[in-house]
């Protein structure tokens, strides 16, 4: 147990390790909060901005554009994806933990950006959620508010107290470096009490998964139900693009000037009308077949593909949709459909 300052601390630490590692997290940079590289404990965001940010880990593991194949101008290959250097995470959230690992179980050792960017992650800070937005139904999906493991410390902020949990050797033997003093049981139960709001507030938003993967498959032919609920949509993309999980990406050749050239892999997302666009025809050219594709992913195909449900319920293609469709809203409504 500590405070904002062991915070501070810890950060110092683990910028003093040997050898040195970048560390990464959310930051306020020109009035938005963003995903990116830390210098000092003063830039972490501690707790919640009001609202989720569109970045999320899978920003610098499978970065928006990169570049997998280098050719030059002699018609040598070189594939350019190693990372310099090791990477810290540091005050990620319980959903961009589990985003994380279904990641993990798409991408790594097939994807060669993903899982070199992934081998060089040396530790992960994580921060429990214990003021979760509106937004958020994590509860719904057992992604958060809190933090159980596949991280090496987390911590809590509740009022001026900070409650740390070491949940691997290496994070045990940190915070023993930083002698943290042991929570008393009046300080133990605010925590309990806060743990407890916590989940309830993430929770209770949708209907439970594994009958809304039932009802998803059972109504999936039903086309006036999905034209209903896509009605508003614009098929922008945006809710693919900032979904920690989404990982699809399209492939393009590009010319670099000087006689080389590089395959470069972009982010697409299944919502767009290109995505479908293929040679000798459209496979899903109307709105309400890829507003569906989306849902159903998430809801029913991931269970096959990663063993649960591919959404964290961050809230995040919510809250950074332009149309201002929720997620959550066209679960209840799939549910309510007769
Ligand atoms: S962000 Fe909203 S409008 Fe854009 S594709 Fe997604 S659901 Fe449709
Ligand atoms: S579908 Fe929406 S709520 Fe679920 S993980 Fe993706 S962005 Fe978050
Ligand atoms: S969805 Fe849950 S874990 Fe993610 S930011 Fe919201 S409260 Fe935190």
């Amino acid at each position: 147990m500590g405070s904002k300052e062991d915070i501070s601390r810890l950060f110092h630490y683990i910028k003093e390790l040997t050898p040195p590692s970048s560390i990464i997290g959310y930051k306020v940079q020109e009035g938005s909060v963003v995903f990116g590289a830390l210098e000092r404990p003063e830039e972490l965001v501690l707790g919640l901005p009001p609202r989720i940010p569109q970045f999320s880990p899978k920003y610098i593991l499978l970065p928006p554009e990169h570049v997998l194949v280098h050719v030059n101008r002699d018609y040598a290959v070189t594939t350019k994806h190693q990372v310099a250097g090791s990477i810290v995470l540091f005050g990620i959230k319980p959903c961009d933990l589990l985003a994380m690992r279904i990641l993990d179980c798409i991408l790594m050792a097939r994807h060669p950006v993903y899982t070199s960017t992934r081998g060089s992650l040396k530790l992960i800070v994580a921060e429990e959620c214990l003021r979760p937005l509106e937004t958020c139904f994590c509860g719904d999906v057992k992604a958060g508010p809190l933090i159980e493991d596949h991280c090496d410390i987390a911590y809590a902020i509740v009022g001026d107290t900070v409650f740390f949990k070491a949940l691997s050797g290496a994070g045990l033997g940190i915070l023993r470096d930083l002698r943290l003093s042991t929570p008393g049981e009046k300080e133990l139960e605010k925590y309990m009490e806060a743990s407890r709001i916590a989940t309830e507030r993430a929770s209770g938003k949708i209907p439970v998964p594994l009958a809304l993967r039932k009802e998803l498959v059972d109504k999936t032919a039903r086309v006036d139900l999905w034209r209903d609920v896509s009605r508003k949509c614009l098929a922008c993309g945006s809710c693919n693009y900032v979904c920690p999980t989404c990982f699809c990406i399209e492939l393009e050749d590009m010319l670099q000037g000087d006689g080389e050239a590089a395959r470069v892999a972009k982010w697409i997302g299944c919502r767009t009308y290109t995505y479908g666009l293929v040679a000798g025809g459209h496979f899903r050219r109307e709105l309400y077949t890829r507003y569906r594709h989306f849902v159903l992913h998430k809801f029913v195909f991931y269970e096959k593909q990663v063993g649960r449900t591919g959404c964290v319920g961050c809230g995040r293609c919510t809250t950074w949709c332009p149309a201002g469709i929720d997620l959550k809203e066209s679960l209840r409504e799939v549910s309510r459909w007769k």
